[in-house]
């Protein structure tokens, strides 16, 4: 379903239309009302006037990750904290979080594109939610919640975590849809397994998944043991949160960028040049409508590629790829870019293989080593009793194949560690770490 065919599956032109009017109006608006911005585009030499043509946008600076910091906590605000209506922060694993900030206004787009993403996995009014974000200060819960409310599901706001409620209660309300982060809903297939609840036993139709990276191979899974069509949910809190784009049910072929309120650009992460539709680069976002927080071309360090091609569904909005890795996730490993997401699509694809991996990077002398360890699966395991110690001859064919296939796909060679069932870390609630770097301790 199209929560707003309308705006949704607009004739490209009118859309170009509408977006280069919203485009003058927050140009001028920040360029007025944001010192940083005035500062930025008279240093660049571009006055908001400049702005005539779509493609001036690219003569816009950039802001940056930095921008937020520097100005923290309210500096890139546009209107006055007294007129905001609520705050928010991205997690922000180093020093001082990013805090965002939304207007009454603001709250009311966010919670329409988090309806429309809703929509586009497939629910429909009168459907239980269950919303297994996190709330509070990430965007994730909230952001899911009102959008839920506005589009009429019955929302229970049970958050992240504590994983026997989260079953008991998809038991007991019968929730048709669940959001949460991949991770976790694996962590919740898991725990139904061991309880012996069959996959099509719930009433669980479909799960709108995301706020970390994810590949086919882990969509695979996670379909097969929730019995759920699986969709992945993109956003970030210095947009607006979740609710940048979203999947259809239809396609599930790339996450529809809701381009009436979001400006979407890819832009090679060194140059700062545009790149064209099918080149992965860093996505860079311009918000339309926001007014407490509008961002002017945004670098979210998230690598990603843009299809224009139409789609079954009927949106007319650009469809952007998995994030296939970060510009600050990145590994430099002897001196070989490497990205979590390319490990996991080479392994986790393997029959012998689950979804649970972690990368461990240390430093020998001044040789980088890379530790890759995965989970066997159940199955796999259960010819040496669920346990082995790695020495036995199965074990060790199957690290050789994986150091290949490792190889092959990222062009250094890894250490293979495979680890019986149950043995990493798994997802308590929230986004989960899959990298360990010790060489910077
Ligand atoms: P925090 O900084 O606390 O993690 P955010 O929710 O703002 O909070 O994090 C946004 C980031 O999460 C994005 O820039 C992106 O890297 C990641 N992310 C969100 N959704 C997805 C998704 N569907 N696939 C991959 N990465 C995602
Ligand atoms: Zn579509």
């Amino acid at each position: 379903m199209i929560w707003n065919p309308e705006m949704e599956a607009m004739p490209r032109a009118s859309l170009e239309a509408l977006q280069l009017r919203r485009l003058q109006e927050v140009v001028r608006r920040v360029y007025e009302r944001v010192p940083l911005y005035r500062q930025k585009f008279d240093a660049a030499g571009i006055h908001p006037d400049r702005v005539q043509r779509m493609d001036d946008l690219r003569r816009l600076p950039f802001t940056t990750k930095s921008d937020f910091r520097d100005t923290y906590p309210f500096g890139l605000f546009a209107v006055p904290v007294s007129s905001t209506v609520r705050v928010h922060a991205s997690s922000g694993t180093t020093g001082k979080p990013k805090v965002v900030g939304y207007t009454q206004n603001d709250i009311q787009v966010w919670a329409e594109v988090c309806a429309r993403c809703l929509a586009a996995s497939g629910a429909a009014p009168g459907d239980v939610f269950q919303n297994a974000y996190g709330y509070g200060l990430f965007t994730g819960g909230l952001g899911m919640h009102y959008g839920a409310e506005l589009m009429g599901l019955v929302v229970i706001p049970i958050s992240g975590g504590n994983t026997e409620r989260q079953i008991m209660l998809l038991r007991d309300f019968g929730a048709k849809v669940i959001a949460c982060t991949p991770s976790y809903a694996l962590t919740l297939a898991e725990a139904m397994a061991a309880q012996g609840i069959a996959p099509g036993s719930l009433n669980l139709r479909y799960g709108v998944l995301g706020a970390e990276p994810w590949t086919e191979a882990m969509r695979d899974e996670i379909e097969a043991r929730l019995g759920i069509a699986a969709l992945n949910i993109y956003g970030l809190s210095e947009v607006i949160g979740p609710g940048v784009s979203n999947e259809c049910l239809e396609e599930k072929n790339g996450a529809h960028v809701f381009e009436d309120h979001f400006l979407v650009e890819v832009v090679d992460p060194q140059s700062g040049e545009n790149l064209p539709p099918g080149e992965p680069g860093e996505l860079v976002f311009t918000t339309l409508t926001k007014e407490a927080l509008p961002v002017i071309r945004y670098r979210t360090g998230d690598i990603a590629s843009l299809n224009l091609a139409p789609c079954a569904c009927g949106r007319t909005f650009v469809r952007m790829s998995r994030i296939v890795g970060r510009t600050d996730d990145m590994l430099i490993i002897r001196g070989i870019n490497v990205y979590p997401s390319q490990v996991e699509a080479a392994l986790v694809g393997l029959p012998e293989m689950s979804p649970h991996y972690q990368l461990v990077v240390t430093r020998e002398h001044t040789l980088d080593v890379l530790e890759v360890k995965v989970e066997v699966t159940d199955g796999f395991a259960r010819q040496f009793g669920g346990a082995f110690d790695g020495d036995e001859a199965e074990v060790q064919e199957l690290a050789l194949r994986c150091r290949q296939k490792l190889l092959g796909v990222l062009g250094i060679t890894a250490q293979v560690t495979l680890v019986p069932p149950g043995k990493l870390p798994r997802s308590e609630g929230g986004k989960l770490r899959r990298v360990i770097d010790q060489r910077r301790l």
